[in-house]
This record gives structure tokens, C-alpha cells and sequence, in this order.
């Protein structure tokens, strides 16, 4: 086997040498905190890991005496314990050196998978975008079935061409049952606040996003050229995503990727509703509200306000933080595509977000992503603990006056 080529740019190089092994990292790892018996998961191990694999291959000894690839039982252990990582970045947030460790860990994947040490269901998926454009198999044509049951299909669903915004309605949000709701709110709120929307029907594609976290974000590309292609056609002067990781592909990835500006503005739906809350009215609600902060739209892109002034806006609710909040969130163990390589770790990481959300006594547990809501409905199931679980697209629908 021939060293593939390197996947780290020279900062990540010196962040590699930068680590002062104090363990910070370790004590707010997530995965760590729910499967403490594998060391290779923390990121302290990690990037010493890595960094004997570089120093070996293309260090000074490697250049005087020879390189020496990385052993097959160690490129096991460190692949294991690099895809058993939710990318939530909460390690870069407490890391003294300001290691940008999400990146980091990305660009260890691409060379995971360059080596071809990663988990097999990912080569499912790469398989599976390639021929559908999309996660799940379906035929792409049926990226509006979500809006079958709506009782009446509004235009902006499928029956436009222009309009001031298109709504990017992502892969899991489009083809499972179980999040269909969160598109269905939010053309409700737009129609309610008079937003003139489009969808893109089956030109929407794939963001790519989980084959870029995935290590194979050399695809991720064309997904972005078509997609950034299919808006710029509708004349559309901003984009908006439910999805929070949809919406940093966008955001952040895709100009980079195309070396240009969109041309529109990238709105997450929570930055939307704050726009446009004035313009709605909501029934009272005299609960115990509290919000989990998506990692992509939190940590990674900054967006804290906008959805707790829009909770807040609700008459009555008494809204409370969790133990941990805002950048030192906890994920929710659905990032990262954690739940394809170890399904009982995502589950683990869901179960400690659980019993914050029950600390504080919440009826409501609202957050801004399709996958949050999923992995926390399921962790409040299997614990038993009775908490509503919801995007807050869904909660402001649900709250606005008939
Ligand atoms: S990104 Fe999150 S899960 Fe991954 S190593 Fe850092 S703290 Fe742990
Ligand atoms: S917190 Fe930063 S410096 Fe400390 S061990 Fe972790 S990566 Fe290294």
C-alpha cells in the first residue's frame, strides 16, 4: 500500500504539533462521556495518533531512513475511534490552543477513507447519492411527497418557478415519515406571514454534506454546482434551510467549493422566523419550554438568538436553559453519521441530552433540526422521560392563532 496523499493543510499540520495533551478535550467529549472504554475516541488520542502516522510517513526520519506505513491494527483502532465521533465540535470550543478540531477530524476521515479503512454502510451511501441524489434511495422526483397531506397544496410548493426565496428542504425532511412535519410547518408559517416561496421539487438534490463528513467530500462538488445552478435560476435573492447542516453546507461550503458567492442569501429557518414572528399570532402556552442547540447551527454557525427570541415570543411559555447550553451544548449523539458506524453510542449521547432536558422539568423540548428531534424523541421513548419533543418550526405552527 502506497501512502495516499496528504489530506491536512499545513495549519493543520502545526495544530497536529500544537496539542498540549491537557486533556481538556477529553472531559467534554460526548462520545468519550458514553463509551469511555474506547480510548482511540478522544480527540487527544486522536491527534497523537495522527500525528505518529505523519511524523513516520513524511517526518525527517521517513525522509532519511525510509517511510514506515501506518500498522493495519492502528489504522483500525484510530478509524474506529474517528468515525465513532459526532463532529459536534464541542472540543474546539474548551481547547486552550484553539486546535480547530471538527475540521481536523474531517480531514482524518478523507484520509481514513483514502486508506480504505472506514465503515462499509458508508459506501452505501456514497452509492446510493451517486444514483439518487439523495440519502434514501427514493426516486428523486418524490421530494414533495411530505406535502401530499397537506389539505390544501399551496403554490409555493411545486407551482413556481420565481419567487424572493426558495426553501431548501433537505434529504430527511423530504422522504421520512417521521419529519415530514417540519416542511409541512413551515410552508403553514410562510403562508401565514405572506413569504413568497418556492420549492425545487426534484431538482433539489443532496447537499452532500453527509458524504463531506463522511471523508468523501471530493463528490460534494457537483452536488454543490447543481444545486447553487438550480436556484440561481428561479432569480431567488435568498435561500432557507431547516436543516442546519444543509444550511452550513450552504453558508460556508459551497462558496468555497464553487470559489465564488451564491449570488443569494443563506438563511437557517430559526433566522426566518425571527424575521417574520412580528407578523404572526400565537395562542398562549403555559409550559416549562427549553431548547437544544443543534451542533451545526450552534457551535458551528453561530446562531444562538434567533431561535430562543423566537420561544420567547410565544404568550406564556416559561422558558428555562438546560444544564448545558449555547456553546458548550450537548449534542445530541445524532451528528456525524455516528448512528451508521455505532447505533448504541448515538443512542448513549441522546440519553445524557435526555436527562438534562428532565433536570429542569421541561414539557417541551424544542430544538431546530430534523436529526436532533429524531435522536431525542427516541432517547425520551426509551428512558421513559415525558418531554414533547419538536423542531421549533412545528412549535410555531402549532402556537399560531387559527
Ligand atoms: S467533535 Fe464532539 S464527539 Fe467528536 S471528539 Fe470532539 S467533543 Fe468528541
Ligand atoms: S484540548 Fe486541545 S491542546 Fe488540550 S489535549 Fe485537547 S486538542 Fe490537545
Amino acid at each position: 500500500m502506497s501512502s495516499p496523499e496528504l489530506r491536512y493543510t499545513f495549519q493543520q499540520l502545526m495544530e497536529l504539533d500544537a496539542c498540549t495533551r491537557c486533556g481538556e478535550c477529553v472531559t467534554w467529549c460526548p462520545t468519550f462521556e458514553a463509551k469511555s472504554e474506547l480510548d482511540a475516541i478522544t480527540p487527544l488520542r486522536k491527534i497523537e495518533t495522527v500525528r505518529r502516522f505523519v511524523r513516520r510517513e513524511r517526518g525527517l526520519l521517513a525522509r532519511l531512513f525510509g517511510a514506515r506505513e501506518p500498522d493495519p491494527a492502528a489504522l483500525e483502532g484510530h478509524s474506529l475511534g474517528t468515525y465513532d465521533c459526532t463532529l459536534c465540535g464541542r472540543c474546539a470550543i474548551v481547547c486552550p490552543v484553539h486546535i480547530r478540531t471538527r475540521d481536523m477530524w474531517i480531514a482524518m476521515r478523507a484520509e481514513l477513507v483514502d486508506r480504505g479503512v472506514y465503515p462499509p454502510a458508508l459506501d452505501h451511501l456514497r452509492q446510493t447519492l451517486a444514483a439518487h441524489y439523495n440519502i434514501s434511495g427514493d426516486d428523486n422526483e418524490n421530494r414533495l411527497i411530505w406535502s401530499q397531506n397537506l389539505p390544501e397544496i399551496p403554490a409555493g410548493v411545486g407551482g413556481k418557478t420565481q419567487a424572493e426565496t426558495v426553501y431548501f428542504v433537505g434529504c430527511v425532511s423530504s422522504f421520512y415519515p417521521q419529519s415530514y412535519s417540519i416542511p409541512q410547518s413551515l410552508v403553514k408559517v410562510m403562508e401565514r406571514a405572506g413569504v413568497d416561496y418556492m420549492t425545487l421539487g426534484g431538482k433539489e438534490w443532496c447537499c452532500g454534506f453527509p458524504l463531506t463528513i463522511a471523508g468523501m467530500g471530493d463528490a460534494t462538488a457537483e452536488m454543490a454546482r447543481h444545486n447553487v445552478e438550480a436556484v440561481r435560476r428561479t432569480g431567488a435573492r435568498q435561500l432557507v434551510a431547516t436543516c442546519p447542516s444543509c444550511y452550513h453546507t450552504w453558508k460556508d461550503e459551497y462558496p468555497h467549493l464553487l470559489g465564488e458567492p451564491l449570488g443569494f442569501e443563506v438563511l437557517h429557518a430559526t433566522e426566518l422566523l425571527a424575521q417574520i414572528v412580528d407578523r404572526l399570532t400565537f395562542k398562549p402556552l403555559e409550559e416549562t419550554v427549553t431548547y437544544h442547540d443543534p451542533c451545526d447551527l450552534g457551535r458551528t454557525s453561530g446562531i444562538y438568538d434567533a431561535p430562543r427570541n423566537v420561544i420567547r415570543a410565544i404568550p406564556g411559555v416559561n422558558f428555562v436553559e438546560m444544564e448545558h447550553h449555547h456553546e458548550y451544548s450537548l449534542c445530541c449523539g445524532g451528528g456525524g453519521d455516528v448512528e451508521m458506524a455505532d447505533k448504541e453510542l448515538s443512542a448513549a449521547v441522546g440519553k445524557n441530552r435526555i436527562a438534562q432536558a428532565a433536570a429542569v422539568e421541561a414539557k417541551y423540548l424544542l430544538s431546530a433540526c430534523q436529526q436532533c428531534v429524531r435522536t431525542l424523541a427516541g432517547a425520551a421513548r426509551q428512558e421513559k422521560v415525558r418531554v414533547r419533543t419538536m423542531d421549533l418550526v412545528e412549535f410555531v405552527a402549532r402556537q399560531m392563532e387559527e
